[in-house]
């Protein structure tokens, strides 16, 4: 189908492209400087877990269901910790480790495991190119996604396999296909709530699919990166199957390693970070990380547990952050349809949770968009970046990310998106009939 400027004459053409520099000029002159990059909450989100800082006061009570939380011990994170990220999880609190102040360094140092250990009794992955000719170790990762999983990854040497993402998770045709006979492929990365950066929720039949596909690698596993787990925009949030329980029913709990933070709960960076999984996982993992870790920081456990003592409590806190998100979101929503909608440029997502919205501009378009609104005060994320290696080959996608500016500043944000799709749109248009 083609988009307005494809449709006008050469005149027409010309005369749009003389009206869209003139635009582009004077939002040039508005100096604007705004950043629309990464998905940080904003400095209110951030402010309403500020009272959480001053509830361990010097004469606070320190002790969790009899565990000391000033000293050493308790490896496995403090009982009222673990019960949190059971019900951020969807496993029992016994297969939960509350681990450190980030969910990306768990999944680091759990793929480092399977890299140097291996796991199950099966061979490290990090050997697995030495004994199969130098084929390298394979992760699938559906795009668009999220850049720092992808990094992951590649970093440790394995290699990067993109399989399109649909409107209800991975194309499972595609997953099923690649993992059955190929035992290089040893992961795959998955956001399945509010997806980084689609928005998107796996639908319950993808999540059976997953746990109950066959894979040639007897040591696959699901890389269940829940990382907005309680993050709804709305009171009816997305339903998200429990993993774990259709993991068992298909015989496959040891495929499923689950994450979760409070990031975007309380403080990002300085929250508390969960993984679950399989007893026989944890187990090993445990071993793993004792030989570098004596006990993580269970104070900030206990301040967590100590703010959102129950599941109401800390519904009721999501949806603060919710008020403070919702108008960001249909922000977005507004503008890109005044803006774009019926001029066949671009399509977008409608996240109901979570913190982007995906953007698709026409083809070959998104690095020239980027690089436009960067010239008008506007820095978005890297086009590309939703990718592995940063290679988006149609070079159309953009991530949105609404969170961190004010209203105001987001409205001028999605100004100058709208207004370089259309410059680039126009300059594309141009360039397809040789008369840019
Ligand atoms: N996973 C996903 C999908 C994310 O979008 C982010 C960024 N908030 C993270 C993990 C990082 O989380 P953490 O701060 O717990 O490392």
């Amino acid at each position: 189908m083609s988009n307005i400027y494809q449709q006008m004459t050469d005149d027409e053409l010309r005369v749009a492209r003389e009206r869209l520099s003139c635009q582009a000029d004077e939002m040039r002159a508005r100096h604007l400087a705004l950043d629309m990059a990464r998905g940080k909450p904003s400095p209110a989100q951030v402010d309403l877990s500020r009272p959480m800082l001053s509830i361990l006061g010097s004469d606070a009570d320190l002790f969790d269901e009899g565990i000391d939380c000033a000293n050493y011990g308790c490896f496995e994170g403090i009982p009222s910790a673990r019960a949190l990220g059971a019900e951020l999880l969807g496993c029992s609190a016994e297969q939960c480790l509350v681990l450190g102040s980030s969910s990306l360094l768990i999944e680091h140092d759990i793929l480092a495991m399977f890299w140097h250990c291996g796991t199950g009794g099966a061979e490290p992955w990090g050997s697995y190119s030495a004994a199969h000719d130098g084929v390298l170790p394979q992760v699938l990762c559906p795009v668009p996604g999220y850049d720092r999983h992808f990094g992951i990854s590649e970093n440790l040497g394995m290699l990067n396999i993109v399989v399109p993402m649909t409107e209800t998770g991975p194309d499972m045709d595609v997953v099923e296909r690649l993992v059955a006979t190929d035992d290089s492929i040893k992961a795959i990365w998955c956001v399945p709530k509010y997806s980084n950066p689609t928005g998107i929720t796996y639908s319950d039949e993808v999540v059976r699919r997953l746990v109950s596909m066959k894979t040639a690698a007897p040591d696959f596993k699901i890389l269940w990166d829940n990382a907005y787990c309680v993050h709804d925009l709305y009171d009816t949030g997305d339903e998200l199957a429990n993993i774990f329980e259709l993991a068992r029913a298909a015989g496959h709990e040891e495929r499923v390693v689950a994450f979760a933070s409070t990031s975007k709960i309380s403080f990002p960076g300085s929250g508390i970070a969960f993984v679950g999984a399989s007893h026989e996982l944890i187990a090993e993992f445990s071993a793993y990380m004792k030989a570098g870790l004596i006990s993580a920081d269970k104070l900030n456990q206990l301040r967590h547990t100590r703010f959102l003592p129950t599941s109401a409590a800390l519904r009721e806190h999501m949806a603060q952050h919710a008020a403070l998100l919702r108008p960001r979101f249909e922000l977005v929503e507004t503008m890109l349809s005044e803006g774009l909608s019926n001029t066949g440029l671009a399509t977008w997502t409608h996240p109901r949770g979570g913190y982007f919205v995906s953007f698709n501009g026409p083809v070959g378009s998104a690095r020239r968009i980027v690089a436009l609104a960067k010239e008008l005060g506007v820095t978005l994320t890297p086009a590309g970046a939703t990718f592995p290696a940063g290679q988006d080959f149609a070079d159309c996608n953009i991530r949105i990310a609404p969170s961190y500016p004010s209203l105001e500043d987001l409205r001028a944000a999605l100004e100058v998106l709208v207004l370089a799709t259309h410059v680039v749109g126009a300059e594309l248009a141009a360039q397809e009939r040789g008369i840019a």
